[in-house]
C-alpha cells in the first residue's frame, strides 16, 4: 500500500517537474492522478476511485478499458503497428467502411486525422478547394480545436490569443436561455437565429462564403441543443448560395447524444462530417471527416493537397473497428438514449427543484449540462470561485466532473449504469446542498 501511495507522489512530482500542460497556467495544474479505469469508474495507484462523470474529454464513450477494444488493439500491434498512409491497408478500409456505414447515403469516403482538430482543418481545406471561395462562417459559442484553422474557427476565449488567420466570420447560434435574439420560445429563437444569419450572409458577401462550420449540438460551448427548424434552416441557407455545411460532430458524434450521429435527430444532411474522440472513444489518437460524393469527386484527379505521417495508422483503424462492432453489437447508442431518458433527465431535473443554484438543464443521451445561477431571475452565472468550490468537492467526494464556465456538464460514458448514475445524482445533490452554502 505504501508502495501505491509512492507511486501517486511519483506520479505528481514528474509532472510538476517535467509535463507542460494545455490551456493552463502551469503553476495551477491539477494534481489528481489517474492509473488505470474500467468502464464508468477511474482509480489512482493507491486505489482511490472516482465515477467518471467527464468520459475525461468528453470521449470515452464506450467505457475505460473495453476488453474487445484492447484485444483488437493488442492482435493489431502483434500484427503491424505503423504503416506509411499511402499504402494499402485492410484494418484501415475495414474502419472506413464502419463509419460510411453509420453515415447517410452519398457518404461514401473517409480521410483519417490523428484527432478533431486536424479534421477541421482538413474539411476547411476541402471546403475552399471544393467551392473555390475563401471565407467560412462559424459560431462564437463553439470549440473546433486547437490547431491555425480550427482554433480560429473557435469562438471562446481561447480563439483570441491565436488569430492570425485570413477569412473567418463568427455569428451567434441559437441558445433559448441566453438569447441574443430576445426570444421567448425556441421556434422565436430558431426563426430569428437564422434571420441573424441571413444577414451575416448577406453583408460578408455569399459568393464570398465556402462553408458554414457549426457542432451539429455545441458541446463544451454549453450542449445547446438546437430549437427547432434552425439546422435545417441553416442547410437551406446555404444552399441558396452554394455555400456548404460542415457539421462537426467530434464531440456529440458515436453515441453521445444516443444516436450515431447527433445530426440524424435533426432534418439535415451536411456535406462534410469531422468525427474523432467517440469512434473509437480515444484509445488511440485518430479524428477523421467523411465526405459526400460531391466534395470527394472533386479530388478524383486533381490532388489533394493534405496529408499525415499518421493518417489511417493500424492501431487506430483496429480499435474503430472494435469499438464500433462492440457499440453495435451490445446496444451501447441505444442504452445511451433510454439512460439519458430514464435516469440522467429525470435525475436532473429532480435536483433543479431541489436547487435553485440551477438555472438550466438540458440534454439527451449522455450529454448533459446543468447551467448554475446566482440569480434564476436575472440568470447571472455563478461566479468562477463557487464553481471551483463546487468542482475541487465533486472530487472529494469521489466524481470526476466536467466543468466549463458557470456549467456542470454531465457527461460520464454510454455504458453507465442506473446505479451509477444514481450514485452520481446523490453526489451531485450534497455538494449542491453544502459546498454552496451562503450563495445561491
Ligand atoms: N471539435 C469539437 C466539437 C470538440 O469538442 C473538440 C475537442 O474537444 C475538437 C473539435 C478538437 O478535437 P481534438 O482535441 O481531438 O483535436
Amino acid at each position: 500500500e505504501n508502495l501505491a501511495e509512492d507511486l501517486d507522489a511519483l506520479a505528481r512530482e514528474l509532472d510538476a517537474d517535467h509535463v507542460f500542460h494545455s490551456w493552463s497556467a502551469q503553476s495551477q495544474r491539477s494534481t489528481l492522478v489517474v492509473a488505470s479505469g474500467r468502464g464508468t469508474r477511474v482509480w489512482d495507484h493507491a486505489g482511490r476511485e472516482y465515477l467518471d462523470f467527464s468520459s475525461q474529454l468528453v470521449n470515452v464513450n464506450i467505457g475505460h478499458q473495453h476488453p474487445a477494444v484492447v484485444q483488437a488493439i493488442r492482435e493489431q500491434a502483434e500484427l503491424l503497428t505503423t504503416v506509411a498512409p499511402s499504402t494499402v491497408n485492410l484494418a484501415r478500409g475495414e474502419a472506413a467502411k464502419r463509419i460510411v456505414g453509420h453515415a447517410p447515403p452519398g457518404f461514401d469516403k473517409v480521410f483519417f486525422t490523428n484527432g478533431g482538430a486536424d479534421a477541421i482543418e482538413n474539411a476547411i481545406r476541402m471546403a475552399r478547394l471544393h467551392s473555390g471561395r475563401d471565407k467560412i462562417l462559424s459560431t462564437y459559442r463553439s470549440y473546433h480545436g486547437n490547431t491555425g484553422a480550427a482554433i480560429v474557427a473557435t469562438g471562446d476565449w481561447r480563439r483570441i490569443p491565436n488569430e492570425f488567420a485570413r477569412s473567418h466570420v463568427h455569428f451567434f447560434g441559437p441558445y433559448l436561455y441566453r438569447s441574443e435574439f430576445w426570444a421567448t420560445t425556441p421556434e422565436e429563437e430558431s426563426e430569428r437565429a437564422l434571420q441573424h444569419l441571413r444577414h451575416v450572409i448577406e453583408f460578408e458577401g455569399p459568393s464570398s462564403i465556402a462553408a458554414i462550420l457549426l457542432e451539429s449540438i455545441p458541446g463544451t460551448a454549453g450542449i445547446l441543443v438546437p430549437p427547432p427548424g434552425y439546422l435545417a434552416g441553416v442547410r437551406e441557407l446555404a444552399d441558396r448560395h452554394g455555400i456548404l455545411l460542415i457539421l462537426d460532430e467530434v464531440m456529440a458524434g458515436f453515441g453521445r447524444t444516443g444516436r450515431w450521429f447527433a445530426f440524424d435527430g435533426y432534418d439535415v444532411r451536411p456535406d462534410l462530417i469531422a468525427f474523432a474522440k467517440g469512434v473509437n472513444s480515444g484509445y488511440i489518437p485518430v479524428g477523421g471527416v467523411l465526405i459526400s460524393d460531391p466534395v470527394a469527386a472533386t479530388f478524383e484527379d486533381r490532388v489533394f493537397p493534405g496529408g499525415l505521417t499518421y493518417s489511417g495508422h493500424p492501431l487506430a483503424m483496429a480499435s474503430i473497428v472494435a469499438a464500433l462492432d462492440a457499440m453495435a453489437s451490445e446496444g451501447i447508442v441505444d442504452h445511451a438514449r433510454e439512460i439519458g431518458e430514464t435516469a440522467i433527465g429525470p435525475g436532473l431535473a429532480g435536483l433543479a427543484e431541489r436547487h435553485a443554484v440551477i438555472g438550466e438543464v438540458r440534454g439527451e443521451g449522455v450529454f448533459w449540462a446543468m447551467e448554475l445561477v446566482a440569480d434564476r431571475e436575472t440568470r447571472e452565472p455563478l461566479p468562477a470561485a463557487a464553481m471551483a468550490r463546487l468542482k475541487s468537492a465533486l472530487v472529494a467526494r469521489g466524481l470526476l466532473p466536467f466543468v466549463v464556465d458557470n456549467r456542470i456538464h454531465v457527461v460520464p460514458p454510454c455504458v453507465v449504469t442506473e446505479e451509477e448514475v444514481a450514485e452520481a445524482m446523490t453526489i451531485y445533490d450534497g455538494v449542491l446542498g453544502t459546498a454552496l452554502e451562503g450563495e445561491g
